[in-house]
């Protein structure tokens, strides 16, 4: 264990010393990061998390597809989705603007531990725990998502930003980062909030999330598989994250209303809305405008996904609890007002809604 310690952290030397401190100087932003060190061990850990979604879960999904496909090329846009945030923008935004304003404000050290409710400071044996402070922390963060993610669904104008995440018919291993980058902000915001307020250090931080995006990824997989009736009660996997992602049925229309939770299913099994023991079903989204992302490249999705959030918020609508479809002035109706199974069967936009309102 010690000379995988070693190398690890000889690895994160090398890295940091050849290729970003090289890197910052060159764009000189040498003197807002401190630590290179730090942004090693992140590029070094995000390229494990991509080599095993690239080298362990595609080709699972090659030896046990759950649905079969004839081409993957619907799959291509989640992997530069994927790509693009963890090499890029995750990167660009953690070190690049929220750090160094971190710093600016005085805080932001690994030190920094105190919250305004600081779990440490209410239960001092956690401190002498550290595994138990690990997963009373990672118990929250997860019961945030829920939360967040019930919201995601639940307001219109959010879900004309989360629908995105969710218009993928190929559902596979890249699929967890394609998301609208206005959605990923509001998601970040709201957690990263919580982790102020409890008291996570930036470290802790970051390892939490890794260590559920991992599972995320797996979790989207196109995988026949599943962990069986008493652990998958305790972890999310493929099969339960996949019947979130269901498409509409028409004759069942609260069905897909379920298994919101990221990492553990307790928060859906307490608030009732987890669900087991259903086959598969087809993913995406039955209304047509949202459907129609999956016409678009990524600049094109994220422009379109704009069109419905602005229209979304901008009237009452946008604001009213419920499941919505988009009209073809991009306005959210309730799911309510039309009939699910002609909306299956419609490839063009919803008309004649707006105006029966
Ligand atoms: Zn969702
Ligand atoms: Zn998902």
């Amino acid at each position: 264990m010690h000379a995988l310690e070693a190398l690890w952290f000889t690895v994160v030397n090398w890295l940091s010393f050849h290729l970003v401190a090289p890197a910052l100087a060159a764009v000189h932003l040498t003197r807002l990061i401190d630590n290179p060190q730090e942004i090693a061990q992140y590029f070094l850990l995000t390229a494990i998390q991509v080599a095993v979604i690239a080298f362990v879960f595609r080709p699972m999904e090659s030896l046990w597809p759950l649905e079969e496909w004839a081409e993957r090329k619907g799959t291509r846009i989640d992997r530069a989705y994927t790509l693009i945030k963890l090499f890029g923008l995750l990167p660009l935004v953690s070190y690049g603007v929220i750090a160094p304003i971190g710093h600016l404000l005085g805080g932001g050290g690994d030190d920094d531990a105190s919250g305004i409710f600081s779990l440490q400071g209410a239960f001092p044996w956690l401190g002498h725990h550290p595994v138990v402070l690990f997963l009373a922390y990672y118990a929250i963060y997860d019961f945030v998502y829920y939360v967040v993610h019930r919201l995601q669904h639940r307001i219109p104008w959010w879900w004309a930003l989360h629908s995105l995440h969710h218009s993928q018919k190929q559902l596979n291993c890249w699929s967890n980062d394609r998301d609208h980058y206005l959605d990923d902000l509001l998601e970040v915001i709201c957690v990263s909030t919580v982790s102020v307020v409890i008291g996570v250090s930036p470290t802790e931080f970051a390892l939490l999330v890794l260590i559920g995006e991992l599972l995320q990824n797996f979790d989207h997989s196109n995988i026949r598989f599943r962990f069986g009736p008493v652990l998958d009660k305790i972890l999310v996997d493929p099969k339960y994250h996949r019947l979130h992602h269901m498409i509409v049925d028409p004759d069942r229309p609260g069905l897909h209303d379920c298994n919101y939770s990221f990492v553990f299913p307790i928060w859906d099994i307490l608030f009732g809305t987890a669900l087991y023991g259903e086959p598969a079903r087809p993913t995406g989204v039955g209304d047509p405008m949202v459907d129609a992302d999956n016409t678009r490249g990524i600049v094109g999705q994220q422009l379109g996904v704009m069109k419905r959030f602005w229209a979304s918020i901008r009237c009452k609508a946008g604001w009213r609890p419920g499941d919505v479809a988009f009209d073809e002035n991009h306005r959210p109706v309730s799911v309510e007002e039309f009939d699910l199974h002609a909306l299956e069967a419609s490839q063009t936009p919803l008309s004649a809604v707006r105006d029966s309102r």
